[in-house]
């Protein structure tokens, strides 16, 4: 796709920059990959107003492009509704496990171009990819959809009872090293800078020390960030303290490897200690709070995420998998933060301004990438997203109410036009970089397929005709 001058006009653009200044009649002119311009139409000077392609935004707002900080892309797309409604462990071992032995890399490639297609369509123009056995599949995918990606391949070398491998999913410690850094190699820096590698372990209770130790180092020498979940269930973390003596964040933090490239996924159940540790060394926090309460991780009973923000903790937003969230849409997931509103029963506590912090600069941050994405600022790579506020679920609009508006009324649906590294992938909701019919139709086959290898058996609770 050839990247053309744009220039976005006559638009209420958030900007997410220092100050957080909202710009009513606001102007963005982008040159190639980057902004140039960011301010209101009347200071629009020279070449910025020389637009290659100029795109009327009134009665829109422009903002930076929403970052997922985790998901699961190789079986995300045709893994919806497949483990609704289970515990984590049948979740895992039962549905998801068994489903990820049999996909194919070809599976995987559709499933990651289904969910760039929603993501896309919904305003998320960035996804941290957690990995998992098909990570060229996946890096194939999010280059040809166009999306801004981290990839990572998802390191397991352990098979404890309680989180069994499949067939081939177990590896030796040095074969996992050795395909993260090979990924690294062939990936990191890709398509201009806009798929970038990161190491990655699925989880603790799959992860040998040595294994834990020698993603760090790889981490540290090619200056990439880390991935995790960790501490999600009750459960969980009574197994770190049967097999590594102690909770999960102070086993790591006991290793020495902690530090600011480190994200950990979902975070719940944490003590007050590790709060403390997660502080001290500049841990990063992807919460996602719609695979929380869908599988009932206890999010609102032992969650600190109101705790974290307040120690200037810097917490992402995610949406984890079509599997755990059943929707990549970051609007619902932004007004999900709610819920921690009811928990405790402080209406105050995360306020719209934050959430659309933690779905954008936050998120950005959390990603190491906050120097270039995560904010409409000239010299930041144009990652924007145009969202129609020409309907019914948005009006009246006042200056106080623009962000509140967004985030408690807005849908992904709204979203019409979608620029990543300076290119139009979505116009008027039409996505540029693929056949959507063909991928629909593609993932359905590919589901049902995989159901039958898989040997997975769900059966509906109301009889179908
Ligand atoms: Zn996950």
């Amino acid at each position: 796709m050839k990247k053309k001058h744009i220039l976005i006009e006559h638009g209420t653009v958030i900007t997410l920059d220092k100050e957080r200044r909202i710009l009513k009649n606001g102007a963005i002119a982008v040159e190639g990959s980057e902004i140039s311009y960011v301010g209101k139409m009347s200071g629009l000077r020279g070449s910025a107003r020389k637009g290659g392609r100029v795109i009327n935004a009134q009665g829109k707002l422009v903002l930076p492009g929403f970052i997922n900080t985790h998901m699961h892309l190789e079986y995300s797309g045709i893994g919806r509704g497949i483990a609704d409604d289970v515990s984590l462990p049948t979740f895992v071992n039962e549905r998801v496990r068994p489903s990820e032995a049999v996909t194919s890399p070809e599976d995987a490639y559709i499933s990651t171009m289904l969910a760039c297609l929603e993501m896309i369509k919904t305003g998320t123009t960035c996804v941290c990819d957690t990995g998992g056995f098909h990570p060229d599949s996946v890096a194939k995918g999010v280059k040809e959809a166009g999306i801004r990606a981290t990839v990572a391949y998802g390191s397991m070398d352990t098979s404890p009872p309680e989180r069994p491998l499949v067939g081939a999913q177990q590896m030796t410690t040095g074969e996992n090293l050795r395909r993260s850094e090979d990924l690294i190699k062939k990936w990191h820096g890709d398509a201009e800078d806009r798929i970038r590698v990161r190491c990655s372990m699925r989880t603790l209770p799959n992860v040998s020390e040595e294994l834990i130790l020698g993603l760090n180092r790889i981490a540290e020498k090619y200056r990439v960030g880390v991935n995790i979940h960790l501490s999600d269930t009750k459960e969980v973390v009574e197994a770190a303290k049967r097999m590594r003596g102690c909770r999960e964040i102070e086993y790591l933090d006991k290793l020495g490897i902690l530090g600011p490239h480190w994200m950990g996924v979902h975070m719940i159940w944490l003590s007050d200690e590790e709060v403390e540790i997660v502080k001290k060394r500049h841990v990063k926090v992807s919460h996602c709070p719609g695979a929380a309460i869908h599988l009932g991780f206890g999010c609102t009973q032992a969650g600190k995420f109101v705790e974290l923000v307040r120690e200037e903790v810097t917490v992402a937003l995610s949406q984890d998998s079509t599997t755990a969230n059943n929707s990549l849409d970051m609007f619902r997931s932004m007004y999900l933060l709610s819920i921690h509103k009811d928990a405790k029963m402080d209406p105050a506590v995360f306020p719209p301004e934050k959430a659309l912090e933690m779905a954008t600069i936050d998120g950005a941050r959390a990603l190491l990438w906050d120097d270039k994405i995560g904010s409409l600022e000239p010299g930041k790579k144009a990652d924007i997203i145009l969202v129609d506020t020409k309907k019914s679920n948005w009006v009246p609009m006042h200056e106080f109410s623009i962000v509140p508006n967004l985030v408690y009324s807005g849908d992904g649906g709204d979203v019409d036009t979608a620029i990543i590294d300076g290119n139009l992938v979505m116009e008027n909701r039409r996505v540029k970089t693929m056949d959507e019919h063909s991928i629909l139709q593609k993932v359905q086959r590919a589901s049902e397929e995989i159901r039958e290898r898989s040997h997975v058996r769900i059966l509906p609770r109301w009889k179908v005709e």
